[in-house]
């Protein structure tokens, strides 16, 4: 077996990753919810890998979709070139995007897609000629991804305070992310659109048009899970619409079925300019991610005054034919599955045994929507991450496997999740919890 030392001799850790350090995981195997790790344990993947693997590991059928694909052709450019599979697909996601979202651009991750989406919404603007239009707004607690267009939107701040100069013209809206005000916001149908409210602020401060998107994820997933309050999407809609600003939904964790729909877009019927997507795109068994575009900026981008507007931009790897026949069969096995209308029969019970929870130590607030939870751990004194740390480690030792970020512990199964499964993660969270000090 590869030791601790063999890996650490050439390796550069840049994600702090203590967790790891401490034991480091090696998996060998995965398949359907579990990953075997190199000492034969298995795993329960609590996490579908990182929000990611939305059917579960090794699903057949996309496996052998690759390896046909890499025996036929296993690569061609986006450049002036294509490949027949790059359209199908743009074509069946088309089909359960939102109406009106129905060209799709692709990337080879999230970062890219939230890159190339701001690159689209400045680009859109200028092609209409109101070149003035270059400002984003976007929220606190928001994860957008590691390249420096999705970095500088992004809310999360240990993320982004040793890399500045970032992006200058970005401010960040400061809601949803205060727990008490997310917490009140639950069954007060108002509080949404009040929240909401805060973005008209922002828009009197700066000149309206000189904002070119706003761009949320619809569910804060990385920042911890915190669902829209009622009326809260709709009426960020509604303000973009009435200021000509670009609503761009960053669904690279809400996409394909997290949230019981193909997209959080569809789920809250609120219908964005640009989606952005990416993990379950190819249920994570090759990188690719995409942005979806409506109608009216693909026209708008297509058109140009005059044509002039080159807008050039492109990655090697877009739609790469081995990512594309990885989509194609994801698609088809989400499909055979019923895997989406699965996500959605089952939240309930998986919000009933999240909220079981809350009388076990530590607990300060727990939130779920569709098979997302996350749980936050009153921190220990002068030890701020610590318990979350100890409590996943605790988890993992126990064949489970869940993600801590400082003291909040995330969740995001594989859709496939069963029952009894659901009830034996939480009974390894609430073991877990009574263990750490
Ligand atoms: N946007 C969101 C909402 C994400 O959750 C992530 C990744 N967790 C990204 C963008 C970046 O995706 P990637 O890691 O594939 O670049």
């Amino acid at each position: 077996p590869l030791t601790r030392e063999a890996m650490e001799a050439f390796w550069l850790p840049m994600t702090p990753n203590r967790q790891f350090k401490s034991k480091p995981r090696l998996f060998v195997g995965a398949e359907g919810m579990h990953y075997v790790a190199q000492d034969g344990q298995r795993i329960l993947d609590g996490m579908a890998g990182l929000w990611c693997v939305n059917a579960g590991h090794g699903q057949r059928r996309i496996v052998d979709a690759i390896q046909t694909q890499a025996a036929k052709l296993d690569f061609v450019s986006s450049f002036q070139m294509s490949h027949p599979a790059a359209f199908e697909l743009a074509g069946r996601i088309a089909q359960i995007a939102p109406s009106g979202l129905d060209h799709v651009f692709f990337t080879n991750s999230g970062s890219e897609s939230v890159d190339t989406a701001l690159k689209i919404a400045r680009g859109y603007h200028r092609a209409r000629g109101e070149a003035s239009r270059i400002r984003f707004i976007s929220r606190a607690k928001a994860y957008h991804g590691m390249g420096w267009g999705g970095l500088s939107v992004s809310g999360i701040v240990r993320h982004r305070r040793d890399f500045g100069p970032l992006l200058p013209e970005v401010d960040h809206l400061s809601h949803t992310h205060n727990p008490e005000q997310m917490a009140f916001s639950r069954g007060q149908p108002s509080w949404g659109a009040h929240l909401a409210d805060e973005l008209e602020k922002l828009l009197a401060i700066h000149d309206p048009s000189t904002v070119a998107a706003v761009i949320v994820e619809p569910v804060t997933g990385s920042g911890g899970v915190f669902p829209p309050p009622v009326g809260y999407l709709e009426r960020l809609r509604e303000i973009c619409d009435r200021n000509g600003i670009l609503l761009i939904f960053d669904e690279v964790i809400t996409g394909f079925g997290r949230v019981g729909a193909a997209f959080a877009a569809n789920a809250f019927g609120v219908t964005p300019d640009l989606i952005t997507c990416a993990k379950g795109m190819t249920n994570a068994a090759v990188p690719m991610g995409g942005v979806i575009v409506s109608g009216k900026v693909y026209d708008a981008l297509m058109a140009g005054p005059e044509n002039t507007i080159e807008l050039f931009h492109g990655y090697t790897y877009s739609a790469h034919p081995l990512a594309c026949a990885a989509a194609l069969a994801a698609l088809d096995v989400y499909q055979d599955l019923a895997l989406f209308e699965q996500a959605r029969r089952i939240a309930p019970l998986w919000e009933a045994a999240a909220h079981a929870l809350k009388d076990a130590p530590h607990i300060i607030d727990i939130r779920n929507i569709g098979l997302l939870a996350a749980i936050d751990l009153r921190p220990r004194d002068g030890a701020p991450g610590a318990r979350g740390a100890e409590c996943a480690s605790r988890c993992y030792d126990d064949g489970f496997l869940i993600r801590a970020s400082g003291d909040t512990l995330l969740l995001s199964p594989p859709l496939i999740i069963e029952e009894e499964q659901i009830a034996a993660l939480f009974a390894a969270i609430r073991r877990a919890l009574a263990a750490v000090g």
